[in-house]
Formats: structure tokens, sequence, C-alpha cells
């Protein structure tokens, strides 16, 4: 087996609900989208405000998106919320297998005292929040798969954080708490069960949706998209 596949993320379950055929592409085939500019930031800022230092990209950034991260950093330390505690672990790496023998991965960003508990905490940066429903679609498997990972683990059900800055207009800060509860992790199970039979069978149906389509990075690689005429080539 492809060894990408050897486990199962909140990113390739999210490709598989969004269509197989994607994830298809990026882990089967290997085709990489394309990094945009709102991703370096992204990365940078995570580097500078988890490791405290700048990554490789942060300099191939112009300075207007160079001063707009340290923006982002002062917005984010003004904020009352942003207070964490004592720190557990960052950037945590683990794997745990759930009873049908799938292999979860996770890489919590920090693990530790926030905000008065014990919890689970993503940092995120994303450019305007008015595309708020876009961006939480995005990334709304992380509130479930971490703490069900966790869970696997330790047999603690911690709640989970995101710390999402934005920094289009201007830099602000969001927070959102998700508490799983046991009834959650059994439907997550049940999704990530149906990706698991999709990569042991190498079924990758694809679904093609017009809306969906016109924003994916593949449509160019997909005839379904092509069949179906959501682009002129
Ligand atoms: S273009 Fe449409 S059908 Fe093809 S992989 Fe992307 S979302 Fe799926």
């Amino acid at each position: 087996m492809n060894k990408k596949l050897d486990y199962v993320s909140a990113s390739k379950l999210r490709l598989f609900l969004e269509c197989p055929q994607k994830l298809y592409y990026k882990y089967v085939e290997g085709i990489e989208e394309e990094e945009k500019t709102v991703m370096i930031i992204g990365k940078a800022f995570h580097e500078r405000i988890l490791e405290g230092k700048n990554d490789e990209a942060f300099e191939s950034l112009s300075k207007t998106y160079k001063s707009r991260i340290d923006e982002m950093q002062e917005a984010l330390e003004r904020e009352p919320l942003w207070k964490p505690g004592k720190l557990e672990k960052a950037e945590y790496e683990f794997d745990v297998k759930m009873k049908n023998g799938t292999t979860v991965k996770v890489i919590i960003d920090r693990l530790g005292e926030f905000n008065g508990e014990n919890a689970i905490v993503e940092l995120k940066s994303t450019g305007n929040l008015q595309r708020w429903d876009w961006w939480f679609a995005e990334n709304s498997l992380q509130p479930y798969i971490y703490p069900y990972a966790y869970w696997l683990k330790t047999g603690k059900i911690l709640p989970f954080y995101f710390v999402i800055v934005t920094f289009d207009p201007k830099p602000k800060c969001k927070f959102f708490r998700k508490q799983c509860t046991e009834d959650d992790f059994k439907l997550l199970e049940e999704q990530l069960t149906l990706l698991q039979n999709s990569i042991d069978t190498e079924m990758w149906a694809a679904d093609p949706q017009e809306r969906k389509c016109q924003e994916c990075p593949y449509f160019r690689e997909c005839p379904a998209a092509r069949q179906k005429e959501y682009y002129s080539f």
C-alpha cells in the first residue's frame, strides 16, 4: 500500500468527505496543491508563535506580509483569552489504533492548561473571517479527531480550542471551543471506517458538484468535472 495511506487523519477525512477523488489525487497520485501566499503566511505565523522563530518560508514573503505577521502576533498577545497556562506538550505527534485496526494520526499544536482547563489547542490563521463558513468547513474535523485520538490513547475526553487569527483587513482573534462526547466519536468512527474501506478497496468515487469542483485544485486532472462541463479547458 502507498505509504501515505498507512494512516487516516483529519485532512484525509476532510478530502474524502468532500470527494474521494480529491483524496486520490493528493495521496495516490501525489499531486500537491499549489502553495498560496495565504498558506505561507499561516505556516510562518504558526512557527513564530509555537516555536518562537521564523520559518524558512518567512524570508520569501514581501515586507508587507512580514509586518502583517508581526501585527498578528501583537493582536494575539493583546487578546485577554490568550493566556496559555502550563504547557504539557507542543506539536505533539502521535498515532493510535481504532478497534478495527485503522491507524489515526494527529499532530496537536498545544496540549496543556488553557483558559483555566486542560485542553487541546490548535492555532490557526486565515485571511478574512467573513469567510468563516468556508474556513470552518475546511477545518471542522480537527475538533473531533484530535480529542478522539487523545481519548483512544488516554481514556480522557479533553475540550478542544481553535485560536484563530485573521490578517485581512486587520489582525483579529477569534476563539472556538468544542467539547466532544462519546456519541460524537461514534459518528466519527463510522466516517473513518468508510475512509478506511475506500483505502483498502482503492475505490475513489468522484463526487462532482458544481461549486465544489470550481474550487477544487484538481479540476484540471479530473475527467468527472470535465464531463459535467463545470470548466471549459
Ligand atoms: S473536480 Fe470535482 S469531482 Fe473532481 S476531484 Fe475535484 S471535487 Fe472531485
